[in-house]
C-alpha cells in the first residue's frame, strides 16, 4: 500500500471519485494539509483520521502574508485548539516567492517558530513549505529542535538534502515532477530510501511526459512516482512500496 505524504484534498474537485481512484491504486493513506482557518474548518468536517484521508492543520506561509493580524492571529488560535484533532502540523514554512519584503519574512518566521512549538508542545509531526527558502527552513527547524518533520517537494539540492536526512533524520518527499525534472531525479537518487516520502501535492497540476497538457494530481499517481524510484534506486516497486509505507507509519503515526 501507497501513501500520498502531501495533498490539499478540500481542494479537489469529486473527491469520492477520487477517493475510489486513490483506493484501486493502492493508496491507503492520503495526509491532506491545509492552507488557511477556512482550510482547517473544512478538513475537521470532512476528514477525520484514522483514514484513509488524515488531516493537517496549519497556516500556508504564501496565505500568511496576505492576512492583516487579526486574520492570524485567529488562524494561529484554531490550530492551537484542534491540533489534538490533527494526525499533524502543516502546511507550514516559509515561501519567499511571497514574502519579499524583510517585514514579511520576518513575520512568516515568527509564525514557523509557534507552530514548531505547538507541534513540540502537542507531539505533532510537521508537514514542511519551503519555496526558494530550502536554507532558512532547515536552518530554523534545527534551530528550534524540531524532530518529526516532513520536507515537503524539497528536492533542489542533493546537499541540502543530505543535511536534512543523513543528520537530521528528517523526511523528504518527492512527488510528480520526478516524472520529466532530470535534476529531482538526481537529487532524489541520492536520498537514502528510509528518508523518503512520495507525495503530489493535489490537486497542483504537473505535465506528464505523455500528456499534451498540465492535468490536475491526484493521489492515484502515486504507484507512478514510486515506479520512478525503484528505477532510479535500482529497486523493485515492492521494495519502495514497502519502505514508503513504513516511512508514512513511523512519522505520521497511523495504524
Ligand atoms: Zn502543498
Amino acid at each position: 500500500m501507497f501513501v500520498d505524504s502531501h495533498c490539499h484534498l478540500d481542494q479537489v474537485q469529486g473527491l469520492e471519485a477520487l477517493a475510489l481512484r486513490a483506493q484501486e491504486a493502492g493508496v491507503a493513506r492520503m495526509v491532506s494539509c491545509a492552507t488557511s482557518l477556512a482550510s482547517m474548518e473544512a478538513h475537521l468536517a470532512r476528514f477525520k483520521a484514522p483514514g484513509p484521508v488524515l488531516p493537517a492543520l496549519g497556516l500556508h506561509p504564501a496565505d500568511l502574508v496576505a492576512l492583516d493580524d487579526g486574520e492570524a492571529g485567529r488562524s494561529l488560535a484554531f490550530l492551537e485548539a484542534h491540533l489534538p484533532e490533527a494526525v499533524a502540523v502543516g502546511e507550514v514554512g516559509l515561501d519567499y516567492k511571497y514574502a519579499v519584503s524583510t517585514a514579511q519574512r520576518a513575520r512568516q518566521n515568527a509564525f514557523f517558530s509557534r507552530f514548531l512549538a505547538l507541534a513540540k508542545k502537542h507531539d505533532k509531526p510537521l508537514n514542511v513549505h519551503s519555496r526558494r527558502a530550502e536554507r532558512p527552513v532547515l536552518e530554523q527547524l534545527i534551530a528550534e529542535g524540531a524532530q518529526r518533520v516532513l520536507l515537503h517537494w524539497f528536492t533542489g539540492s542533493s546537499k541540502l538534502c543530505k543535511l536534512a536526512a543523513a543528520q537530521q533524520g528528517y523526511f523528504v518527499s518527492c512527488g510528480p515532477t520526478l516524472l520529466t525534472n532530470e535534476l529531482t531525479q538526481g537529487v532524489v537518487k541520492g536520498i537514502p530510501l528510509e528518508n523518503l516520502l512520495l507525495e503530489t501535492d493535489a490537486p497542483v497540476p504537473y505535465s506528464l511526459p505523455d500528456a499534451a497538457a498540465p492535468e490536475a494530481s491526484e493521489p492515484a499517481w502515486i504507484p507512478r512516482v514510486a515506479a520512478k524510484v525503484a528505477e532510479l534506486h535500482g529497486l523493485s516497486l515492492k521494495e519502495v512500496e514497502r519502505q514508503t509505507w513504513k516511512n508514512a507509519k513511523s512519522l505520521w503515526g497511523f495504524r
